[in-house]
């Protein structure tokens, strides 16, 4: 007589890049009688790079929206609701409406807060975060209206969200004004506190980027941490360094989300919750953490950077390992994180660069910079429909 295995509840925390694959890879390869729940304080998904095509004209915001609701058509739980507390001693998380689900695995996908409420007079004297899909169709219109002056672009700490995007940003701006008919009295700069563009990828791959924009007439600014935003539109930064703009464009201090914070999740030190590298465990009983929520260290200077690629990668290997286990499956070999990702760094003009990174090579962390192609573009499309479809159209 054989018996019915014991149901089993996997709650996942955060409903994007990282949540959502392991949804969907836990739902696919799980039978019905385990239960697995996604929990998001929002009710619809947007891709983060996604923000750049609304800049751009080619997206609209309201068309970049999709109901997360739509994860109840494949079997999937889905809870709009915040989460407030983890408690990983008696299995719990606690929501905003006072909800206490138990779990048997846990998966952390909670992404990264903004703080630009740090960076005095940013938000008062009309800065715009760019990585705030909400203002992007205004930023926008702003652009388009711009006859002359100087748009400034700051990135104004790390860790942040996706390295390039920035860089991505300025040449899409760039784009927009060249076919706007305004480029010519409009000057655009970049400013980072890092000494080179990219320090995740490296001087060779920093210099590729720094001589594309060079080529597009961006000027780029290294060592330039931006302090204050004072009233008469001046920027004010560390070094001393003092400049006016016309049109201010800020990549938020990004921090752990504050429900992480709050459970005490974080040892003292951690900014991020460390995990081990390889299965992306925590050092509590079947909680795993995935994505921007981690630091994973590469080595004593570098980490895996905060992208979707990156999060994804870790998501199947997660749900992998909660799959061999549930199902008491040993023919899989040992699912290990690679370090390995890429990304694709549009330049306009429907033109994208491509860069391929191998954090953990034996000699120390590998990246390359393909020149920008037609080809690279499309991928970066089917990169993103891609994953949509599969994560919440396809049902
Ligand atoms: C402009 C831009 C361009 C980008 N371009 C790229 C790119 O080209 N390639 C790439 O790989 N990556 C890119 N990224 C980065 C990518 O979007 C993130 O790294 C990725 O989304 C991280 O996935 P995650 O699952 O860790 O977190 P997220 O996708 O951020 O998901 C976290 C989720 O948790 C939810 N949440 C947070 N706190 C709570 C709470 N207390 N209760 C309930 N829900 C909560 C949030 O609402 C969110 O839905 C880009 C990002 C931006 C902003």
């Amino acid at each position: 007589m054989t018996t019915k295995k014991e149901e089993k509840r996997i709650l996942i925390l955060g409903a994007g890049f990282g949540g959502l694959t392991c949804a969907n890879l836990l739902r696919k390869n799980l039978s019905p009688q385990h239960r697995i729940t996604i929990i998001d304080k929002n009710t619809h998904f947007i891709m983060g790079i996604v923000n750049l095509w609304i800049l751009n004209g080619s997206r609209t915001l309201k068309e970049s929206r999709i109901d997360l609701k739509r994860l109840e058509d494949k079997g999937i739980e889905f809870l709009n609701e915040e989460i407030i507390n983890i408690d990983t001693s008696k299995k719990i998380v606690t929501t905003n409406l006072n909800k206490e689900l138990v779990y048997d695995y846990l998966i952390i996908s909670l992404g990264a807060e903004y703080q630009l409420a740090q960076i005095q007079g940013f938000s008062h004297n009309g800065g715009f975060n760019l990585y705030d899909p909400d203002e992007i169709p205004k930023l926008r219109t702003e652009i388009l209206c711009l006859k002359k002056g100087r748009i400034t672009i700051c990135i104004t700490n790390i860790p942040y969200k996706c390295p390039p995007a920035p860089y991505e940003a300025s040449l899409l701006i760039n784009d927009i004004l060249v076919k706007n008919g305004t480029r010519r009295s409009i000057e655009v700069d970049i400013y980072t506190p890092t000494p080179i563009a990219l320090p995740v990828a490296g001087p060779k791959t920093s210099q590729d980027i720094v001589s594309l924009l060079s080529n597009h007439s961006i000027n780029f600014h290294p060592l330039h941490k931006l302090k204050k935003v004072s009233d008469d539109h001046i920027l004010e930064f560390e070094n001393g360094k003092k400049i006016n703009y016309d049109l201010l464009i800020g990549i938020p201090p990004h921090k752990v989300p504050t429900a992480i914070r709050n459970s005490g999740l974080l040892k003292e030190n951690e900014s991020w919750i460390n995990v081990d590298k390889f299965t992306l465990r925590t050092s509590h009983e079947n909680v795993f953490a995935i994505g921007d929520v981690t630091e994973i260290k590469v080595n004593p200077t570098s980490t895996i950077p905060k992208a979707g690629i990156f999060a994804e990668g870790q998501a199947k290997i997660v749900s992998q390992q909660i799959i061999d286990e549930i199902n008491s499956n040993r023919s899989t070999n040992n699912p290990r994180f690679d370090g390995k990702g890429f990304c694709f760094m549009e330049v306009g003009n429907k033109n994208a660069g491509y860069i391929s990174a191998d954090f953990y090579n034996v000699d120390g962390p590998l990246t390359s910079f393909e020149t920008p192609s037609e080809k690279s573009f499309k991928n970066k499309i089917d990169f993103v429909e891609s994953r949509i479809y599969d994560w919440l159209l396809n049902v």
